[in-house]
């Protein structure tokens, strides 16, 4: 009697491993970022049980809030730049990077130290030429902006 209330307890026990060890490797929650190419907004977005979306954070970047504030319409370009997959203890089961567009080398005090640099019209034309170049010279556009901001300070 009393081995069998052993090989139970043992039965059990490995049982409560096996459910604890599949549990974990379950998605719970996905989580997608993505980033505007023209503004450097960024939105993330988590989904529970691959049913509900919830947008839980949108962040705006200097740039859309100086749109905003001119009255100039924009939509935003949005591209994927994380997504990945967590179990019940938020962690990460698999993860996936797609590129960032190029606006992410100027990320939110970045751009917003180079915009204090320029003059409205500065700005303007700076945003037409996002919106208009190749996605080299949009690249160059960044890669230029970054190099006077850093050459500023
Ligand atoms: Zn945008």
């Amino acid at each position: 009697m009393k081995l069998q209330d052993k090989q139970i307890r043992m039965i059990v026990t490995a049982v409560a491993i096996i459910v604890i060890f599949i549990v974990l490797q379950l998605e719970v929650r996905s989580e997608r970022e993505w980033m505007c190419a023209e503004c450097g907004a960024s939105r993330l977005q988590s989904r529970w049980f691959n049913l509900l979306d919830k947008d839980f954070r949108y962040r705006n970047s200097p740039l859309e809030r100086w749109l905003l504030d001119h009255r100039l319409k924009h939509d935003h370009d949005w591209k994927l730049i994380i997504q990945s997959r967590k179990n019940i203890l938020s962690k990460t089961l698999s993860s996936g990077y797609g590129d960032p567009p190029s606006i992410y080398l100027l990320r939110t005090d970045l751009m917003e130290d180079y915009l204090k640099t320029l003059t409205t019209g500065q700005i303007m034309d700076f945003y037409q030429r996002i919106r208009n170049s190749s996605p080299q010279e949009r690249f160059d556009l960044f890669e230029n902006a970054l190099h006077s901001v850093l050459t500023e300070q």
